[in-house]
C-alpha cells in the first residue's frame, strides 16, 4: 500500500477498517485530566475489555448464591470452566484442542513442560536458549540445570546475533547445533523476540533442533493473539505463553500451555501429577488409583482460578468475534504504516531494530535510540504515548488491531518528531 504522512491519511485508513469498531469494547486509558493517551504497550499488559466484568460477575453471583453447587449447577459449571476456553485459544495459536489448556501462571508452566521434556543424561544435558532471551525464562533454564545437578553456566548455550547486529539468524543456528547437537537436551526459544520483536520460524528451527536429538519449547509470551503461530503445524514438543499481553485477560492472569499431540498419551513421560491431571469421570470418588488424562489437559495439577478463568473467556470472546486472520491483516497494515510514518522522520538518532520482513515480526517494533538516551522515552511518555522502555536503548511500541487505530500511530509519531525537534 502506498502511505502518506498527513493526519487525514490516517483517518481515512480508520475509516475503512472493518475491525474498527472493536476499539470502543475496550477501556483506553486516559491521563488524569480524562485525555486520552496513546496506550502501545499491549505487547506488556493488554486493555481491558468492557466485557470482563460481566463475565466475573457471573461467577462471583453463582458463588454467592450457590456455594459449593457452582462447581456443577452454576450458570457456567466451574468443573468444566477451562473447557470453555480451548476451543478459541487452540484456534489462536493453530492448535488441536486436545493440545491446548490454560492453567497456571507462565514461569510455572515452562517449569512443568521441562519436567516432561527436559530429561538431560550425562552426554545430552544442555539447553539453547537466545542470546537475549528474557530473563524469566532463562532463570528458569538455569535452575532446571542445577536441580538435575549441572553447571548453570556450562550448561546454556546461546543462540545470538552476530557482533553489532539485533537479529537472529538460522545459519548460526545451524553452525551450533553442527557443533553441539550430540549435547543438547533442549532448545528452548521464545517464539517472537520480546526485545526485538523478532518472529522465527517456528517450524524451521523445531526440524533442525529435532534432527539433532533435541526436544523443542517456544515461549509464545509474545505471539499468542499477535501473530499466526501454527503450532501443531511446527511440530514443536511444547509451547506456553501468558494471556495478559495480547490476550488481554489481566495483570497476572493464567497461561495457555500446548503439549504436541505425539505426546498426549505417552506413558513413558515424566510428569508431575495432581488431582487435575487424573481421569475427569472418576477424579471425585477420590479412592482410584492415579489414571491419566489425555492431552494437554493431563497437565493439569490443580483446580483452576476462576475469576480469572472468566477474564480470559471475556477477552477471547472479543478474539472470537474478530478473527484471528482479520486481526493480522489488520496488524500487518498498522505496524507497516508506523515503519513507514517512522522512515519519513527521516532521523539518525532513531532506528528500527525489528525485521523489516512482516512475516518475521508480530505488530510490535523496536525502536533503538542512537546517542540519545532515556529521558526521550520520558518525554514522549509525559505527552500522552505510552510505550516502554527496554535497557539498554530500546523503545517497545506495540500496536494492537483490536482496540489501537491508524490515528493513534499517527499521533505517537508526531508526538516523537516534536520531542526529536525541541
Ligand atoms: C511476559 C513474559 C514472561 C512472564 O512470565 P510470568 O511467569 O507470566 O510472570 C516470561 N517469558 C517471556 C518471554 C515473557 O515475554
Amino acid at each position: 500500500m502506498k502511505y502518506r504522512t498527513g493526519l487525514d491519511f490516517a483517518q481515512q485508513l480508520d475509516a475503512k477498517d472493518t475491525l474498527g469498531e472493536f476499539r470502543s469494547q475496550f477501556y483506553l486509558p486516559s491521563d488524569k485530566d480524562g485525555k486520552p493517551l496513546v496506550y502501545f504497550c499491549g505487547n506488556s499488559l493488554g486493555l481491558q475489555p468492557k466485557s470482563t466484568k460481566s463475565y466475573i460477575q457471573i461467577e462471583l453471583d453463582d458463588w454467592a448464591k450457590l456455594g459449593v453447587e457452582g462447581h456443577t449447577h452454576g450458570t457456567n459449571p466451574w468443573l468444566h470452566y477451562h473447557e470453555f476456553l480451548t476451543e478459541t485459544m487452540a484456534n489462536i495459536v493453530g492448535a488441536k484442542h486436545h493440545e491446548v489448556v490454560v492453567m497456571n501462571s507462565l514461569t510455572v508452566n515452562l517449569h512443568l513442560m521441562m519436567v516432561s521434556f527436559y530429561r538431560p543424561t550425562k552426554e545430552r544435558y544442555k539447553i539453547l536458549i537466545e542470546g537475549d532471551v528474557f530473563p524469566s525464562d532463562k532463570y528458569a533454564v538455569e535452575s532446571q540445570l542445577r536441580h538435575h545437578g549441572f553447571d548453570a553456566n556450562e550448561g546454556l548455550l546461546f543462540w545470538s546475533a552476530p557482533k553489532g547486529k539485533e537479529l537472529l539468524n538460522y545459519d548460526d543456528l545451524e553452525e551450533i547445533l553442527h557443533e553441539h547437537g550430540r549435547e543438547i537436551a533442549l532448545v528452548m526459544i521464545g517464539g517472537v523476540n520480546y526485545y526485538t520483536g523478532q518472529y522465527f520460524d517456528l517450524k524451521r528451527i523445531s526440524d533442525m533442533a529435532h534432527k539433532a536429538g533435541a526436544l523443542v519449547g517456544f515461549d509464545c509470551a509474545h505471539g499468542a493473539g499477535n501473530v499466526d503461530l501454527n503450532l501443531h503445524d511446527s511440530e514443536a514438543d511444547f509451547a506456553i505463553w501468558c494471556s495478559y499481553k495480547y490476550l488481554n485477560s489481566g495483570p497476572g492472569s493464567l497461561s495457555g500451555c500446548f503439549v504436541h499431540e505425539r505426546h498426549a498419551n505417552n506413558p513413558y513421560l515424566n510428569r508431575f501429577a495432581g488431582w487435575w491431571s487424573h481421569n475427569k469421570t472418576t477424579r471425585f470418588n477420590m479412592r482410584q488409583p492415579f489414571e491419566q488424562l489425555y492431552g494437554a489437559e493431563g497437565w493439569q495439577l490443580s483446580n483452576p482460578p476462576i475469576l480469572s478463568m472468566a477474564a480470559i473467556r471475556a477477552s477471547l470472546d472479543v478474539f472470537k468475534a474478530a478473527g484471528m486472520n482479520n486481526l493480522i491483516d489488520k496488524s500487518k497494515k498498522l505496524t507497516s504504516y508506523l515503519e513507514y510514518l517512522l522512515s519519513e522522520l527521516n532521523d539518525e538518532r532513531i532506528k528500527v531494530i525489528t525485521p523489516k520482513n512482516p512475516l518475521e515480526r508480530g505488530c510490535q517494533l523496536s525502536i533503538q535510540l542512537i546517542s540519545t538516551d532515556k529521558s526521550l522515552h520520558q518525554k514522549l511518555t509525559n505527552a500522552g504515548v505510552i510505550s516502554d522502555w527496554r535497557e539498554p536503548d530500546v523503545i517497545r511500541v506495540a500496536p494492537v488491531p483490536l482496540y489501537n487505530s491508524f490515528e493513534d500511530v499517527h499521533r505517537m509519531v508526531d508526538t516523537l518528531k516534536n520531542i526529536l525537534h525541541d
